[in-house]
């Protein structure tokens, strides 16, 4: 099939190479030129395991095209998939700007013929408002299809090749169809819903997710004033197929460019329909309290940390991924520097994205024995395995003092115990010291 793909971020890339990978003609239309000239010249701008490799295969079978001119990706195209973003508004709702201008400079080029797929995640009600938008121009009925992407940052390669379902959400079952049809190499379950259906079950995957994570933390902080243990609590919840293992890491809270922006804009959309949702507010505010708990804890551990130099190690909000949006380490380097700490701080790939974000606040080291010389403490905020590699009786002989605050919990605690020396915070369970 003849495919464009609208957006080249995380969700349209990898959804653009993954259908080359399956047969498909894909053209990949971006706003931003600078990301089409390292795409043409097959670099991926995005850190992705596994991407750059399809991304040069695909081009060089001449399946995969990329191009800024709407007119010659467009021009004859059966299917336009739409993937640009959705980033929070000021008021907590999904910000439609980016949406509205890309179904205004489709609308031109579309045909009765023409499937419009809408994978970004949209507030309910959006497909039918987009179409609506897009009938008002061309004259004549348009198919809609909304299909929803549930892909991971770090492993989205995997994820679409492997998902574990497709949403296919449409009123027109024969556009219905042929979307799953485009998606049949996959050999994937698709579950076909109206489009307000699919709208909400991205939403609701979300939101449910970002809730349990929530709940974990809030157990965990139980489990440390009762003297439990949250990883052995988690796998003894998660052993009960009911409940699952995944999503129960006690940590430092939720973040990226989806759980938070999708919660608040469920939340928006509930408020909109008169429906209070009082459990969104509060996975809410217990994420809020945990991306700051790392900080909480050195201030008690010193009483302050005036002077103190803290070495951050991990700044991405997940590991694999360059990604910065929302992470976690964003709010912990503006506590510390708050706190009138000096921060030092490492990530393998995130120090650029990073440096835009937070600034030169807090300073950047080029690796983890760079970033501990001297440090009076560290804190681990993103689990890579550089990071959860550590050799740890080593890393505290470099440190002023040998003080660890695991936001993790990514250090194997053989290890910690093994260095007699050292004193060991993590979330949810006894310190070792
Ligand atoms: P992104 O910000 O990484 O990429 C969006 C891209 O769209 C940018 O490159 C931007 O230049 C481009 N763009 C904007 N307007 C355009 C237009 N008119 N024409 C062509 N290109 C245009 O975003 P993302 O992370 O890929 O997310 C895209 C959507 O998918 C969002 O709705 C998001 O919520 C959803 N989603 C994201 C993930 C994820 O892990 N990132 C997972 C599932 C769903």
């Amino acid at each position: 099939m003849k495919i464009a793909v609208l957006g080249t971020g995380y969700v349209g890339l990898s959804t653009g190479v993954c259908l080359s990978q399956i047969g498909h003609h894909v053209t990949c239309i971006d706003i931003n030129e600078q990301k089409i000239n390292q795409l043409l010249q097959g670099i991926s701008p995005i850190y992705e395991p596994g991407l750059e490799d399809l991304l040069t295969a695909n081009m060089e079978a001449g399946r995969l095209h990329f191009t800024t001119s709407l007119n010659e990706a467009l021009a004859g195209t059966e299917i336009i998939v739409v993937a640009v973003g959705t980033p929070q508004g000021d008021d907590g709702a999904a910000d439609l700007s980016y949406l509205v201008q890309a179904a205004k400079d489709i609308s031109a080029y579309i045909t009765s013929d023409t499937i419009v797929v809408i994978k970004s995640t949209v507030p309910v009600g959006t497909n039918d408002f987009v179409r609506k938008m897009i009938e008002d121009q061309c004259g004549f009925p348009v198919k809609m299809v909304s299909n929803p992407e549930f892909l991971r940052q770090g492993s989205a390669i995997e994820d679409t090749m492997k998902a574990d379902r497709i949403i296919i959400g449409s009123e027109n079952a024969e556009a219905a169809g042929k979307i799953r049809d485009m998606y049949q190499p996959l050999n994937v379950p698709v579950i076909l819903t109206s489009t307000r259906s699919a709208e909400m079950i991205k939403y609701a995957s979300n939101a449910f997710l970002a809730t349990k994570i929530s709940y974990i933390n809030e157990i965990a902080n139980l489990c440390e004033a009762v003297g439990a243990d949250v990883t052995d609590v988690a796998k003894g919840m998660g052993k009960d197929k009911r409940i699952g293992e995944a999503f129960l890491n006690a940590g430092i809270g939720y973040g990226g460019s989806c759980f938070p922006k999708d919660v608040k804009a469920l939340l928006h959309t509930a408020g909109l329909n008169g429906v209070e949702f009082p459990l969104l507010k509060e996975t809410i505010a217990i994420n809020e309290y945990q991306r700051k708990l790392l900080v909480t804890k050195a201030v008690k551990r010193f009483g302050g940390l005036k002077g103190k130099k803290i070495a951050m190690l991990g700044l991405a909000f997940k590991p694999e991924t360059d990604d910065m949006r929302e992470a976690p380490s964003i709010p912990i380097a503006e506590e510390l520097t708050k706190f009138e700490a000096e921060v030092v701080a490492y990530d393998p790939v995130a120090t650029e994205n990073a440096r835009k974000i937070i600034g030169d606040k807090i300073k950047y080291a080029g690796s983890i024995d760079q970033a501990i010389f001297e440090a009076d403490a560290v804190l681990i905020v993103t689990e890579w395995n550089e990071i959860k590699g550590m050799d740890v009786s080593k890393m505290v002989e470099k440190m002023k003092e040998p003080i660890i605050f695991d936001g993790r919990n990514c250090l194997p605690e053989e290890k910690i115990r093994a260095c007699s020396s050292v004193e060991y915070y993590p979330i949810g369970k006894p310190p070792i010291i």
